[in-house]
């Protein structure tokens, strides 16, 4: 069994429908067993910032299964809702990355985890840090409430209050 932590964003749309919809299918997903659920974050767009703020939010599950058949179920989920992705890094109804997967670290062509950019993005670490301050990174020996604090607050982060 591994614990692992799943990145969710989403700036189409319903944003807080889309990732409930999103955080739905991983429950109805057989092998995945979804045990926590961050807050919902309004957060600033990076890397293609003419577009709308995005909504993020982290998911803690445990399963059985292999880092690639975790990416293939969730990859299935962004395609059943029918991910579009006209620009890299540009608006989209759906993401789900693989943040973290136990202490593995997996360095294939079409799978990285521990996520490359964990670390440089406020918008995956406040998620994250408000499920599990004391997650280590295996690669930077670092908790992931390390990680955030030095990371700083340079992007906007808003938590949203109340039941999302
Ligand atoms: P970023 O990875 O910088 O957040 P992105 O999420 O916009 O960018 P996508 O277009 O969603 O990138 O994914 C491109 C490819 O990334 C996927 O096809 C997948 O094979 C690969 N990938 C590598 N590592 C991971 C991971 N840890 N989680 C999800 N996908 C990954
Ligand atoms: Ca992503
Ligand atoms: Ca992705």
């Amino acid at each position: 069994m591994n614990l692992v932590y799943i990145g969710l964003g989403s700036n189409m749309d319903d944003r807080a429908r889309n990732i409930r919809t999103a955080i739905e299918h991983m429950r109805n997903s057989k092998g995945l067993k979804v045990l926590r659920v961050s807050s919902f974050y309004r957060t600033e767009p990076m890397g293609y910032e003419d577009q709308d703020w995005f909504l993020n939010a982290a998911v803690e599950l445990q399963t059985s299964l292999l880092p690639f058949q975790v990416l293939e179920l969730l990859q299935s989920i962004e395609q059943k809702m029918e991910r579009s992705t006209p620009v890299k890094w540009g608006p989209r109804n759906i993401d789900l990355d693989i943040l973290f997967f136990g202490d593995k670290i997996v360095e294939e062509p079409d799978l990285t985890i521990p996520h490359p950019l964990v670390e440089q993005r406020r918008f995956v670490l406040e998620p994250l840090v408000e499920l599990a301050p004391n997650g280590i990174h295996p690669i930077h020996k670092k908790t992931f409430q390390e990680l955030l604090d030095e990371l700083g607050n340079a992007q906007k982060v808003e938590k949203i209050q109340g039941d999302s």
